[in-house]
């Protein structure tokens, strides 16, 4: 695709330099596939050089232009660091990289940062990040800094918080999450095909709260997260009021990947499905404590 009105490529990671015209570029794999007619000036983050992954007392940082290969690459680096065998959320990591379907060039090029700015309800690190309660660090032009859950940093398709010239700097999550047990699900309507339902659960340790999330994402235009404290975890009844409570009809995306009414009830039966493999293995584990 063309970007015939691009006149300079500019190396900075600043939002004092953002003007109107702008954009900031990442990996590109959006930017040079869907073109545009009115941009001026692509700024590269990429030069910024930010550590693509940092592990930290409060838990790990994803810096935006984190790359998905770097991403899918660190459970394994992760094994043989301090926090192995506790971070057992990392289990999320590759299936949620390998829910691109990705070629070797989005592999190795797109960004965590530029997935979840392009907020596509299929977008799987958006997935990710907001099912383990990321928070994205987000600068703005004035030398502004905020902080907002992914889960509701992205608002619809392709629609997000952020305003023109605000750069997405980095994802943190929190260790509690890290160190919940998870359940994927996902479907496409083809082998190859982009997510038409993705749900992640997450059940917190006791010492963390015990609490269990379902987040819901690619079948809804925009995160779903459904939270459960711990002593109030949901029979299949109750998850399913639930989810009617949370997704209203015409929350359900409809597009070639999948229509709603489909996107629907695979969520719910996904959702049951999350519930049932992690608050049974709660209560396997109960029952074995007992018997010990
Ligand atoms: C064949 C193919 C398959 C794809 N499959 C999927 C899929 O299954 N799911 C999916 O979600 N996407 C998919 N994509 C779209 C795209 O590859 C991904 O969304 C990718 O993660 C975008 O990252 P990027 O770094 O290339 O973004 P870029 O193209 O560099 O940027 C995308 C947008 O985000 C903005 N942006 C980038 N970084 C930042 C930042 N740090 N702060 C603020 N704004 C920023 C840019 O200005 C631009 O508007 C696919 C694309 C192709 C070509």
């Amino acid at each position: 695709m063309d970007l015939n009105t691009v006149t300079d490529l500019v190396p900075t990671a600043d939002p004092a330099d953002w003007r109107e015209g702008d954009a900031w570029l990442a990996g590109g794999t959006v930017l040079f596939s869907y073109g545009s007619q009115t941009l001026r000036r692509l700024l590269d983050v990429t030069s910024a050089g930010w550590p693509a992954l940092t592990v930290t007392d409060d838990g790990l940082e994803i810096a935006a232009t984190c790359t998905v290969a770097e991403l899918y690459a660190f459970p394994e680096a992760a094994a043989s660091a301090p926090v192995r065998g506790t971070w057992r959320a990392l289990d999320l990591v590759r299936p949620c990289c390998d829910a691109f379907v990705a070629s070797f060039k989005i592999w190795n090029t797109s960004t965590v940062g530029g997935n979840v700015a392009t907020s596509l309800p299929a977008g799987p690190m958006t997935s990710l990040t907001a099912a383990l309660d990321g928070v994205a660090e987000v600068w703005g032009p004035g030398g502004s800094r905020r902080a907002q859950p992914v889960a509701e940093l992205v608002t619809g398709e392709m629609r997000n918080t952020l305003v023109p010239g605000e750069l997405l700097r980095a994802i943190r999550v929190p260790a509690a999450a890290l160190r919940s047990r998870t359940a994927f699900r996902r479907l496409s309507l083809t082998n190859l095909g982009r997510s038409g339902v993705l749900l992640i659960g997450r059940l917190d340790t006791p010492d963390d709260g015990g609490e269990l999330v379902i987040t819901v994402t690619a079948s809804t235009r925009r995160p779903v997260q459904l939270r459960f404290p711990a002593g109030a975890h949901p029979g299949a009844a109750g998850l399913a009021a639930a989810i009617d409570a949370a997704i209203p009809s015409d929350l359900y995306h409809d597009d070639i990947h999948g229509l709603p009414a489909w996107r629907r009830d695979m969520t719910y039966r996904l959702a049951e499905e999350i519930r049932t493999e992690l608050t049974s293995e709660l209560l396997d584990s109960t029952t074995d404590g007992g018997r010990r």
